[in-house]
């Protein structure tokens, strides 16, 4: 570890450069619209306050979080000119949203009614995006409440629909009929509805082609480095970096055990490293037995079960004396990917972005080629 990195057990290095290179490319893949950012879920673990701003410097003036609390911390640190969306609609939140210029993602017509109402009461117009549910049943207007609003669209008086919305349940899946069908189904039935600007693609549905892209992009994991392409190469650039301590090297033989429920027999003789991450910092509990973290370039499985502050790994492949305590064990980085280790552990790359933990020391790569560290 560096000399400045004294009693700090890991480092989180985000590289912001890497995030705004990811949303230019994704915008280059649709020239004819316009990339927002979801940075929901604290930009899906990674720091919202570091990621919006980098990305607002780089023009892009769209974001998207789940919450009003996301959209009000976001508010502050973004260009006065920048739309921000809460996708979970209003929350009761209807007052802070007008007072503090968020725009509510409205997902029902009950949320429409009562947002014409605020803008009744205020003499304003105001701004929202309106959900169409498409396959998803979570979300938005099903067919029946689309069908309504179409026929009575004076439901929306008072309201400024900036975008009709939709969203996809197995972009990730290049050959999946339900991809063709959504888009169908947004198609019919925003065509019944007031004109508006359109959104459908999240990161994945941006690959599935122009047929996707409509006017508005909405790509969260992607800029995140999350591959939107499962099965094939990742276009986008890496973006997370996470390196834990070696806290102690032990040597090993037959026939101990590794770790609570003496999980792992040892084999014969052979080291294991300790390293502080454990699963209360989001390296989950099911990568035990199964996870890899790299140690000098050279990968050690790890073994045991997971603890809470600390794993296990082997280390027998490397020379003896390669590793000593002090030296950074790499848990995830260009020789271990976020999907490598979501597939370790049995999940995807957006469960582990999102549960990247709060000890990690974090460190920001700026897009102006500094870094800033943050805790
Ligand atoms: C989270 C979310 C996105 C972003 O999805 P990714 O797969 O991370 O790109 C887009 N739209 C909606 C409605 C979402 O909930």
């Amino acid at each position: 570890m560096h000399p400045h990195d004294a009693g700090v057990a890991a480092v989180l290095t985000v590289d912001l450069d890497a995030v705004v290179a990811n949303w230019r490319r994704l915008q280059a893949l649709a020239p004819a619209a316009t990339c927002a950012a979801v940075v929901k879920a604290d930009a899906y673990g990674l720091g919202a306050s570091h990621v919006a701003p980098a990305l607002a410097d780089a023009g892009c003036r769209t974001f998207f979080v789940a919450l009003p609390d996301e959209a009000l911390a976001l508010r502050p640190l973004l260009p006065a000119d920048a739309a921000i969306y809460a996708l979970g609609g209003l929350c009761g939140a209807e007052k802070a949203f007008v007072a503090h210029n968020i725009r509510p993602v409205l997902n029902h017509l009950g949320e429409i009614a009562r947002w014409a109402e605020i803008a009744a009461a205020t003499g304003r117009r105001l701004t929202a995006a309106v959900h169409i549910d498409t396959g998803m049943n979570r979300l938005g207007l099903g067919p029946d409440e689309a069908a309504i609003l179409a026929d009575a669209p004076q439901r929306l008086t008072g309201i400024a629909v900036a975008h009709w919305i939709s969203h996809l349940a197995c972009s990730e899946d290049a050959d999946n009929p339900m991809n063709p069908r959504q888009r169908a189904d947004f198609v019919a039935a925003t065509a019944r509805l007031p004109q508006a600007a359109r959104s459908l693609a999240n990161s994945s549905g941006i690959f599935r082609g122009p047929d996707y892209h409509f006017d508005l992009l909405r790509p969260g994991a992607a800029l995140y480095g999350v591959n939107p392409t499962p099965g094939r190469d990742n276009p986008m650039a890496p973006v997370v970096r996470l390196d834990a301590r070696v806290l102690q090297v032990r040597d090993v033989d037959s026939p101990m055990t590794v770790g609570y429920g003496a999980a792992h027999r040892v084999g014969g003789p052979g080291r294991i490293a300790t390293i502080a991450a454990g699963y209360a910092d989001g390296y989950l509990r099911s990568v035990g037995g199964r996870g890899v973290v790299r140690i000098n370039g050279v990968a050690a499985p790890v073994v045991g079960r997971v603890s809470m502050d600390l794993i296990t790994v082997d280390v027998s492949g490397l020379p003896a004396g390669a590793v000593q305590p002090g030296d950074r064990a790499q848990i995830i980085g260009p020789d271990n990917s976020v999907d490598a280790v979501a597939e370790q552990a049995q999940t995807i790359g957006y469960e582990i972005l999102t549960s990247l933990g709060a000890r990690y020391r974090r460190v920001y790569r700026s897009p102006a080629g500094g870094s800033g560290n943050r805790q």
